[in-house]
């Protein structure tokens, strides 16, 4: 089935007793009653199917969990408190039985790196970097290294680098690493790490997938392999999403295609007429035909569709002329986050790559005249316009 119709679909219409509802109601209730305690145990031993605790599973969560194994050809899938949280499970799940050493992109969201050097270095994972997108120099990492986990994200944040996921799928799978895929900015619409050789696909639901600026969330999509030890870590550190959050995001993940289609679109319009705007100095776009990983989106990525992310460093500015620049926005929304209906940006130096040093984000390559834009669903000529107005104005 197209993932338009699965996510139309998948998950939803399961028979309560006397009705099936048309879509997944809100599951409240913490724990769940049944007729004897013989039943009751059998639950609690996996013998029958059944709910008994809602840390455990929940008919909400389950329903979410159902429909993003089908966007993602996962066989197995945790909801989570939010896309930390669905990292953190990630990569535990990835860890078990294997090496405690870590090989991570060196370009990714701030918190992940947060994630690997404050919390996975400090119990005793030996965290490497290096750069996913030069193959040659990620083998020697991970032949030096022996990592038991790869980390990488689908389109990195916020330089929009792609990495052949299926050849690093193929490096982990000969070092016998698993490899984890934040596929939060390509979303299931443009990339499938499982059908890549990817171990785990991890989203944080709160951006394209829930999509409306409401629901902080995220979910690990697995194979058949790691989905108990997936399952008994969800249970036992219990960072899993309430059936509310749960309701939001299917009910997002319902126009999440259609959204995607339009917000790749309109960053398209957005990106080429940032290029030729003179105050700008650099975009950096996945759908530009000189962007260095092009080959790679071209063969990963459908036809037209690049992602909606759209980076760019405006000419001879510092701190003071982004604040400027930003301040002047009317429409666009000055925020943290990204993939919602309405185009927001956010100044990566102050909020996702802030926890960094400034000697880290020169590394990184993320400069002072960087900003990031994620494109919404407005009418294109709106977003140009307010660009337009604060770049003359700031
Ligand atoms: C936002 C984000 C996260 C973290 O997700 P939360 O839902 O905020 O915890 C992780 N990775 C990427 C690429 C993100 O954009």
């Amino acid at each position: 089935m197209n993932i338009h119709t699965k996510a139309v679909h998948s998950g939803d219409r399961k028979r309560a007793g006397t009705h099936v509802p048309v879509t997944t109601p809100i599951h409240t209730a913490t724990s769940y009653f049944y007729e004897s305690m013989e039943q009751l145990d059998r639950v609690f031993g996996d013998a029958e199917k059944g709910y008994c605790y809602a840390r455990y599973d929940n008919p909400s969560a389950a329903a979410l969990e159902e429909l993003m194994c089908a966007l993602e050809s996962g066989d197995a899938a945790l909801a989570c408190a939010s896309g930390m949280a669905a990292l953190h499970t990630a990569i535990l799940s990835a860890l078990t039985d294997r090496r405690r050493s870590i090989v991570a992109a060196n370009a990714m969201y701030g918190t992940t790196v947060g994630l690997l050097m404050n919390v996975f270095e400090p119990s005793g994972v030996s965290v490497r970097f290096a750069d996913v997108c030069d193959l040659a120099s990620l083998r020697a990492v991970v032949a030096e290294a022996q990592p038991g986990c790869i980390v990488m994200e689908s389109i990195s944040n916020p330089l929009l680098r792609v990495a052949e996921i299926d050849s690093v799928a193929a490096i982990a799978n000969q070092a016998g690493a698993a490899l984890v895929v934040d596929n939060t900015f390509a979303t299931p619409l443009l990339a499938r790490p499982l059908e890549l050789g990817a171990h785990f696909s991890v989203h944080s639901v709160t951006k394209y997938l829930a999509g409306h600026g409401d629901v902080l969330g995220g979910v690990v999509v697995t194979l058949r392999q790691h989905a108990d030890s997936l399952r008994a870590l969800g249970r036992t550190i219990g960072g899993v999403l309430g059936p509310f959050e749960c309701y939001l995001t299917m009910r997002g993940i319902k126009t999440f295609p259609l959204r995607m289609e339009r917000q790749c679109a309109n960053a398209c319009h957005v990106a080429s007429w940032l290029a030729a705007h003179p105050r700008v100095e650099r975009v950096y776009f996945t759908g530009d035909p000189r962007h260095p990983d092009q080959a790679t989106i071209r063969r990963l990525f459908p036809p037209n569709l690049y992602g909606a992310m759209v980076s760019f460093e405006i000419r001879d500015a510092g701190r003071e002329e982004v604040f400027r620049f930003m301040d002047a926005l009317r429409m666009i929304v000055r925020a943290t986050s990204l993939g919602d209906v309405h185009t927001m940006m956010l100044y990566p130096v102050m909020s996702s790559h802030r926890e960094l040093s400034p000697k880290h984000r020169q590394r990184m390559g993320i400069r002072d005249n960087l900003v990031r834009l994620s494109v919404g669903i407005e009418a294109p000529e709106d977003i140009l316009a307010d660009l337009e107005q604060a770049l003359a104005l700031g």
